[in-house]
């Protein structure tokens, strides 16, 4: 059989059998819809509760603070404008960072023409914010503070609580993207001070199209999706039940294993990245080395280019991504390696490998072996590489 190496788990997860399984009979027997008076539909009304219950319970939150939505993008979108709506007589401006998903740096140049005003932050070598810049942005009319917890393509997280904190010492809400960290490390939104957070299904093992947004009690927040009462009148449409319950064993699953799966994955990432760092020569480690995903691999390669680099991957059946899923197609650089400072030429030369739980030791010595000869072929085929190579000598 061909050999299948899936390490673009930053893109999307593989939904875990026993999710799958806890979904099917919400398709089949118990296909009610959750509004209906009959007991028989009523009963996924519960249903729905505890999910809410289980993912409240792993962030340290009140059940009735989650709000299912379709996933992490229509969270990020929902924090955002309905927050900016709902306190824009208080101020009109917001403060983000430079390398936030596109589900935030569009939502906020939305915002930009609807008359807010918005600061993008900039970040050091290894991608983290500068808590010193955040505080000299933060005016008489800042109303909202929104900052990824880890990044999605170079995995650096952020220091959140401290974020946090210097949002509420100056009374502004706090919103973070936390799609790529949820489930991955440990989260509780009363200690990093947090008063809305992203998450999604289909980064986890969960299924796709479901999501939900952490809303603080107290907060100020507008309805997005305007229907039906559901989701506490917040956010209207007939419940995905069966993404719901996927998602709420998706979460139960991913919390009960985080910690010998981040430990196992964390040992394969730095293997995976001691081998290259030290087998393939002009190569740079995206990222910061410690504050950084259990999963993520992030790599650029001088002379050469990410695309040509993921078609041959594809040939040995490995499976990558040389930035954002959302930005292969353009031929611009990631937003976020410009960010921390890399110029164009070796920012088009960068590989994202992120790791699963299935992931092996012996997956990754086949990647480097392949690796290795691909970046070899690739650079002796370029003539910046030849001249580059006369100048060493
Ligand atoms: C994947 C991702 C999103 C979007 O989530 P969807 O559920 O695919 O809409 C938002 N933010 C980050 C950091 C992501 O990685």
């Amino acid at each position: 059989m061909e050999r299948l190496i899936y390490l673009d788990n930053a893109a999307t997860t593989k939904t875990a059998p026993e999710v799958v399984e806890a979904m099917l009979p919400y398709f089949t027997e118990h296909f009610g819809n959750p509004s209906s008076v009959y007991g028989f539909a009523a009963a996924n009304k519960e249903v729905i509760t505890r999910q809410r219950e289980i993912i409240a319970d792993t962030l340290g939150a009140k059940s009735n603070e989650i709000y299912f939505t379709a996933g992490g993008s229509e969270s990020d979108n929902w924090a955002l404008i309905a927050t900016a709506e709902a306190y824009a007589s208080k101020g009109k401006h917001l403060i983000t960072s430079k390398i936030e998903h596109h589900a935030i740096l569009h939502t906020c140049e939305y915002l930009e023409k609807k008359g807010f005003e918005v600061t993008y932050l900039d970040v050091d070598e290894n991608g983290i914010v500068d808590l010193e810049q955040l505080k000299s942005a933060i005016r008489e009319d800042t109303i909202l503070i929104s900052i990824m917890y880890a990044n999605n393509e170079i995995g650096t997280i952020q220091p959140i609580r401290e974020i946090g904190a210097i949002a509420h010492e100056h009374g502004i809400l706090f919103h973070t993207d936390a799609v790529q960290a949820f489930g991955q490390v440990p989260i509780n939104v009363d200690e990093d001070q947090i008063d809305m957070l992203s998450a999604s299904g289909h980064k986890l093992n969960g299924p796709k199209g479901i999501g939900f947004l952490y809303i603080r009690k107290g907060v100020k927040i507008r309805s997005f999706i305007h229907g039906g009462a559901q989701e506490r009148r917040r956010r209207a449409g007939t419940e995905n039940v069966p993404g719901i319950v996927g998602f709420g064993k998706a979460v139960e699953r991913a919390v009960s294993t985080m910690e010998a799966r981040t430990k196992k994955e964390r040992e394969l990432r730095d293997y995976l990245i001691e081998r290259i760092e030290k087998e393939i020569p002009y190569c740079r480690l995206n990222g910061d080395r410690t504050k950084r995903l259990p999963n993520n691999v992030n790599f650029s390669f001088r002379f050469i280019e990410g695309e040509s680099l993921l078609i041959m991957l594809d040939m040995k059946g490995i499976c990558a991504s040389s930035g954002s899923a959302c930005t292969s197609g353009s031929l611009d650089p990631s937003h976020v390696l410009l960010a921390i400072g890399l110029p164009h030429e070796i920012a088009h030369g960068s590989l994202r490998m992120t790791l699963s739980e299935e992931t092996t030791k012996e997956d990754l010595d086949y990647v480097v072996e392949n690796l290795k000869e691909i970046v070899s072929n690739l650079r002796s085929m370029s003539p910046l590489y030849e001249d580059f190579v006369k100048k060493q000598k």
